[in-house]
């Protein structure tokens, strides 16, 4: 028979790391305290013959049903019925996490303590009495260190042997007199069927009358046990869920006060540190110039060097000699052109810019892994919570300057309908690393207009990154004085994990994994992007009849492009040729890119001077600012096929999956109007006319709705969250 661990604790206490050790896999390992709300399963490796199932569970505070990450673990807790569970406590934090311990000794299950993060034991003063602690608690503890992976092998060992002897641990009485007698009382008079070991669970959970477990139980709201509920709360004169939980930490006060030695607090490092960072003045200013250097950065100096490099003379060189073998080799013109100017122009023109896209995850993945970026979602809330959303929602904004996919499924921890949905709605508007090489060749076209002028073009990513946070807030703003998006947000109550320096290991893992996605797309949706886009570029029909056209504006691809190019004449880009990019950004942002490189290539002749591809594109969009309100309106308006279909499963609902198309799309095509219209009518690029108008309107209309009194604003309760829907 398998046996069966589960890993349980709080978020950050190192259950992942700890997974992975076990197991040899490679899971996300996160500073990122309630991301993961899934359960992973593997096997343990070393197992010496035995078969033994490691599971990972979603950190939590306590097994109350309010979250979703609580809902997770307790059903698996209480209804997977796992031998034995490892309770990983973070040494550095005991008090905290013993709340949890308390719950996980009494369901039952035997339960082994990994006392983890031993290795920071010593460095902070602390001294833990392992042994009084385990006799209090009434369960084996085991120091380790899932980082240095030390009494790994001892806590497995342990568990089980547990498991194998069934050996729940002696579950102390640990409330006071009245509140243990009536636990007593209700144990004994729960239904039989319950095995002997659970009762006292059973018995808490009906006392503190826990809406699910009253369910379970297949009792009413009002049943024969409400008397000892309502006995309890005259008593103390408080509800009896607060008795309890005051009593656990009392009880913990005391185990602590007799095996833990801490030295008095003083300010460590990582405080000093937040007391600048998460400061309420300075905090969000060195957001900005953190986020500004990153991108600043990432597009310029190293990343545009080698960007320069590839585009420029490595893929030209590789398109000039794949030329000449091919013609050498007797192919037809047809091959050389789908070859070199189709396939090489166009997915050499994305793979460019992997360099840069390196750089920045590099970037993303060392803020995250050191404890920063979680700051920022507390130092947003702040912000966040003035519009009526929770910082909760900015960790999916923070995860989706990466890739909107993963960005979009963290929006899973936000408990409320309302505003999980509007998070999924917004999380795209940030730029994601796909999104990176349209801003970097765009920006490098905009300095073609503007020569001798690079700054402009050079802050593009910087300026697209806050453009798309500016999007999220406006966008929460107005949406949150609608009915079906308003309510008060919920409590965000997270733990700042110590600032640590990251692991090289764990960075460059995180940015392999990013980066591989790209290059994988890059051999398999851009390639066919590419080929079609060739193909649809390069034959048309002339004279008649169907066959490879001479000038590209007469292929299908303008006849296509250009039926629908009326539609953005308002927004600047009208032409045939960057209405077909947009298009194909839908299966990948980076296919904008590389249709085009091949559309470029195809209208030009093939020669070795380097800037042919930037000069097509400059000829494409009559004025810097049209290229810029091409660039807005791509960075706003819906996200990849992936992103897409990510929103989908998210929103588990038609309705509300249309509406957010329809509201991304709408968004992005208004604000590109606006932009376009009144921005150029201002720096006179653009002259007076119909459209102008219609812009003025919708400028007036989004200012209204943003600055227009709450009529929600007294909606005193919180919208009731289905965590149960999304589970
Ligand atoms: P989870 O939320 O419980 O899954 O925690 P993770 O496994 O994602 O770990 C959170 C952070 O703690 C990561 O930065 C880990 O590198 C770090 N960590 C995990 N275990 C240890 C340990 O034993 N010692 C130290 N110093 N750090 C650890
Ligand atoms: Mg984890």
């Amino acid at each position: 028979m398998a046996i069966h661990i589960a890993l349980a604790g709080n978020p950050n206490c190192g259950k992942t790391t700890m997974f992975n050790a076990l197991t040899g896999a490679n899971q996300y390992v996160g500073n990122w305290p309630g991301v993961t709300v899934e359960k992973k399963t593997g096997k343990l490796k070393d197992a010496s013959g035995e078969e033994v199932n490691v599971t990972d569970l979603p950190g939590v505070y306590s097994l109350s049903p309010y979250t979703l990450e609580e809902v997770v673990t307790r059903d698996f807790i209480l209804k997977e019925n796992p031998d034995v569970i490892v309770d990983l406590v973070d040494a550095t934090n005991i008090e905290r996490n013993l709340y949890l311990t308390t719950q996980l000794i009494e369901t039952g299950i035997p339960v082994v303590i990994a006392l983890n993060m031993c290795d920071l034991l010593k460095k902070n003063g602390i001294n833990i009495d392992v042994k009084a602690l385990s006799k209090k608690l009434g369960c084996p503890i085991i120091e380790t260190s899932a980082l240095k992976k030390t009494g790994l092998k001892e806590v497995i060992a342990e568990a089980i042997k547990v498991a194998k002897d069934h050996a729940a641990g002696t579950v102390s009485a640990i409330f006071e007199g009245s509140v243990e007698d009536k636990v007593s009382a209700i144990e004994a008079e729960l239904p039989s069927s319950i095995p002997e070991a659970e009762k006292r669970w059973y018995a808490i959970k009906v006392l503190e009358n826990d809406s699910k477990v009253v369910e379970q139980l297949g009792l009413s709201a009002d049943n024969r046990f409400s008397r000892y509920t309502k006995e309890l709360e005259k008593e103390f004169d408080d509800d009896a869920e607060s008795v309890i939980t005051d009593q656990r930490y009392v009880y913990i006060q005391k185990v602590i006060e007799e095996t833990v030695k801490k030295p008095a607090q003083k300010m460590s490092l990582s405080d000093k540190i937040d007391s600048i960072v998460t400061n309420r003045l300075l905090g969000i200013p060195i957001f900005v110039l953190v986020m500004w250097a990153v991108y600043y950065v990432s597009v310029t100096t190293v990343g545009t060097f080698v960007t320069d490099w590839t585009n420029d003379t490595f893929v030209g060189a590789i398109q000039g000699w794949a030329g000449d073998a091919l013609a050498a080799a007797g192919a037809s013109d047809l091959i050389v052109s789908l070859v070199v100017d189709g396939i090489i122009g166009g997915v050499g023109a994305v793979l460019g810019f992997v360099p840069q896209m390196a750089i920045l995850f590099l970037f993303l993945s060392i803020l995250e892994d050191c404890g920063y970026m979680v700051r920022i979602a507390f130092v947003m809330d702040r912000v966040f919570r003035h519009f009526g959303l929770s910082g909760k929602s900015f960790i999916p904004l923070l995860i989706s300057s990466g890739c909107g996919v993963p960005g979009i499924m963290a929006s899973k921890t936000i408990e409320q309908d309302n505003d999980r949905r509007l998070t999924i709605m917004t999380a795209t508007f940030v730029p994601c690393g796909a999104k990176l090489p349209v801003i970097a060749l765009m920006g490098g076209v905009m300095a073609g207009y503007m020569s001798g002028d690079m700054d402009l073009a050079t802050m593009m990513a910087p300026i697209m990154y806050f453009v798309g946070i500016a999007a999220v807030l406006v966008s929460a703003i107005m949406l949150k004085k609608t009915k079906p998006f308003s309510g008060k947000p919920a409590p965000f109550v997270m733990e700042l994990p110590a600032y640590h320096i990251p692991s090289a290991k764990t960075v460059l893992l995180h940015v392999w994994e990013r980066l591989k996605g790209f290059i994988i797309k890059a051999g398999t949706i851009l390639f066919l992007a590419c080929v079609v886009m060739w193909f649809l570029s390069s034959f048309g029909f002339v004279d008649g009849g169907f066959g490879l056209v001479e000038e590209s504006a007469d292929s299908i691809l303008a006849m296509l492009g250009g039926a629908i190019a009326i539609l953005f004449r308002p927004l600047g880009f009208g032409e045939w040729q960057p209405v077909a990019a947009s298009i194909t950004g839908f299966t990948a942002k980076e296919a904008i890119v590389s249709t085009m490189g091949v559309l470029a290539n195809v209208s030009e002749d093939l020669s070795e001077e380097t800037d042919v591809v930037a000069a097509a594109i400059q000829t494409w969009f009559p004025t810097t600012i049209a290229a810029f309100t091409f660039l807005l309106f791509n960075l706003l308006d819906s996200p990849c096929l992936a992103a897409i279909a990510t929103m989908a499963q998210q929103l588990q609902s038609r309705k509300w999956f249309w509406f957010a198309i329809l509201y991304q799309n709408l968004f992005a095509y208004a604000v590109s109007l606006i932009v376009y219209q009144l921005g150029g009518l201002v720096l006179g690029a653009v002259a007076f006319n119909v459209w102008t108008i219609v812009a003025a309107v919708l400028l007036v209309l989004m200012l209204f709705m943003l600055f227009r009194p709450d009529p929600y604003k007294d909606q005193k309760s919180y919208t009731r969250s289905s965590v149960e829907a999304a589970s």
